[in-house]
C-alpha cells in the first residue's frame, strides 16, 4: 500500500490518494483516503518515466573524452576512442558497469531500461561459451537493482553502409541473421530468471549495420515485441544512406519495413519535414536523447513540426554520460528554444512544456519498452516515482506548475522513491543496494584501468 499525499492520476491530479499494489500491478486507487499503519508515505506521486535508451558499458567512459585532440573531433572520433574502450571489457565488468547505471537511472526516477545490447563476444569476435553470455549479464545487473528491463539484442553486421566488412575496432558486436536468430533464442530462455515485467525485443542497431536483405529476414522471423534502430543521428550516416540506398534514412525505412507502434526509431534526429509528418503518422516511438545527442554534437530534433503532426517521443540517456532524468527533458526543450530563438517550444498548441514533456515521455517510453505503464490507473504495472513537493525547488508551486519545476528548476535529488512493477527500489532518494552496486562498480572500473 502506498499513500501519497498528492497523485497525478490519469484524470489529473488527486489529494490523498491510496494505492494498492498487487502482482507488480495497481489494483486499486482510493482518493480521498486516509492513511493506514504500515502505508509508505509519500509527497507527490507521479507515473515514473522508462528510458528507452541506453547502452550501460558506456558510462565507465564518461568524462574521458572531452578533450580537444588535435583536428577536429567528431561523433566519428568519439566513436573509434568508444571502440578501444569497449575492447578491454570483460563480463564481469560489463555487469558491475550496467548495475551502476540502473541503480543511477531509478535514483533519477526511471523505473524501467530498454537496453540496446550491441557487445556480444569475446574481444576478437570469437563467441563466448554461452552465445548469449554478456545478455545474461545484462539480466543479473537488472535482478540486482530490480529495474525493469526491455532487453534488446542488437544486429550488427556491416562495418559501414554498403555492408563493408566489420572493421577491427567492431568484432564483439558481429552476428549474421542466422546466429543473430540463436542469440535472440537463448536471449529469450533467459528472460525465466527476471520477472514478468521483463520484455525482449530486437534491435537492427542501424540501416549502415545491416543490409535490406538481412533486414527483412530478421523482421520476418520477429513474431511481437519492440523493435528499435538507430535512424538519423549524423549528417554524414544520412549521406551514406542516400548514397547507397536512394532514400534518406527514414524515408527508406518507412518505405520498406513494417514501421507501426512496436517501433522506436533512435535519434530521428535528422529528417525532412515530410519524413518528420510520415515518421509521427507511423505510430512509432522517436527515441530522443538530449543530453547524449548535445554531448555528440549530433543536433536538434524537429520538436515542434513532429508535436504538431501528434508524434509519439520518449527519452533515452543512450551513452549514459549524465543520467539524470530532469536534465534529458530541459535540454530536450532548451535544445529547441536555442534553435529556434522561442520560448515554450515543445507544446502543440497551448499548455504547460514540462506536462508535455514528462507525460508525453512517461508514456511514448513504456510503449517503446513494450510495457504497460506511463499513466496510475488500474490494472497498469506500478512503475511509479515520489517526489518531495516541499523541496525549496518546488515549493512555490501549485499542482498545475510542478511539472514545469520538475523539468525547470529541480534536480533529481527531489526524487524520495521509485517502485519498477512494485519493486520499492529507492527509499529515502537511495536505493536499496546502492552500499553493494558502488563499491562493485569502483573495483570493476579499478580493474579495467589497471588492466
Ligand atoms: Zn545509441
Amino acid at each position: 500500500m502506498i499513500f501519497a499525499k498528492h497523485a497525478l492520476l490519469e484524470a489529473g491530479w488527486a489529494e490523498n490518494v491510496r494505492l494498492t499494489v498487487s502482482d507488480g500491478k495497481i489494483s486499486h486507487i482510493a482518493v480521498q483516503a486516509q492513511a493506514q499503519a504500515g502505508d509508505v508515505r509519500v509527497d507527490t506521486l507521479l507515473p515514473a518515466l522508462s528510458n528507452l535508451h541506453s547502452h550501460s558499458f558506456q558510462r565507465a567512459m564518461a568524462g574521458m573524452t572531452e578533450y580537444r585532440a588535435a583536428g577536429r573531433d567528431s561523433f566519428w572520433t568519439w566513436r573509434d576512442l568508444m571502440y578501444a574502450f569497449v575492447n578491454r571489457l570483460t563480463p564481469e565488468q560489463m555487469e558491475a558497469i550496467a548495475a551502476l547505471v540502473f541503480m543511477e537511472m531509478q535514483e533519477a526516477g526511471y523505473a524501467a531500461v530498454a537496453e540496446f545490447h550491441y557487445v556480444h563476444h569475446q574481444p576478437g569476435g570469437a563467441p563466448y561459451a554461452d552465445l548469449a553470455e554478456l545478455s545474461k549479464r545484462i539480466y543479473a545487473a537488472a535482478s540486482a537493482t530490480q529495474i525493469g528491463l526491455t532487453h534488446l539484442p542488437v544486429l550488427y553486421t556491416y562495418g559501414g553502409a554498403g555492408a563493408v566488412p566489420l572493421g577491427a575496432g567492431q568484432q564483439r558486436f558481429g552476428n549474421d541473421v542466422d546466429r543473430f536468430a540463436r542469440l535472440v533464442e537463448d536471449c529469450r530462455a533467459g528472460l525465466a530468471d527476471l520477472p514478468p515485467d521483463a520484455r525482449l525485443g530486437i534491435a537492427p542497431h542501424s540501416l549502415r549495420s545491416t543490409s535490406p536483405a538481412d533486414l527483412a529476414a530478421v523482421l520476418a522471423t520477429h513474431a511481437a515485441g519492440p523493435v528499435h534502430i538507430h535512424i538519423a543521428e549524423q549528417p554524414q550516416e544520412v549521406r551514406d544512406i542516400e548514397a547507397w540506398l536512394g532514400a534518406r534514412p527514414v524515408e527508406w525505412l518507412l518505405a520498406h519495413a513494417p514501421v507501426n507502434a512496436d517501433w522506436c526509431l533512435i535519434h530521428a534526429t535528422h529528417m525532412t519535414e515530410a519524413e518528420t509528418l510520415a515518421m509521427a503518422r507511423s505510430g512509432a516511438v522517436a527515441g530522443l536523447c538530449p543530453v547524449t545527442e548535445a554531448n555528440l554534437g549530433d543536433g536538434p530534433f524537429n520538436g515542434p513540426g513532429y508535436l504538431a503532426a501528434g508524434g509519439a517521443f520518449g527519452v533515452g540517456s543512450d551513452s549514459n554520460v549524465l543520467i539524470s532524468l530532469t536534465e534529458e527533458l530541459r535540454t530536450l526543450e532548451y535544445s529547441q528554444r536555442l534553435r529556434d530563438v522561442a520560448r515554450n517550444v515543445m507544446v502543440a498548441g497551448e499548455g504547460s512544456v514540462g506536462a508535455t514533456l514528462y507525460q508525453g515521455a512517461a508514456t511514448g517510453g513504456a510503449q517503446a519498452l513494450g510495457r504497460a505503464a506511463g499513466a496510475i490507473r488500474t490494472g497498469m504495472l506500478a512503475d511509479l516515482v515520489a517526489i518531495d513537493s516541499t523541496s525549496p525547488a518546488l515549493c512555490a508551486l501549485t499542482r498545475a506548475q510542478l511539472l514545469d519545476g520538475l523539468v525547470f528548476a529541480a534536480k533529481d535529488g527531489v526524487v524520495t522513491d521509485l517502485w519498477s512493477a512494485g519493486r520499492h527500489a529507492v527509499r529515502g532518494g537511495r536505493h536499496i543496494a546502492r552500499d553493494q552496486i558502488v563499491p562493485a562498480y569502483r573495483q570493476a572500473v579499478a580493474a579495467l584501468l589497471a588492466g
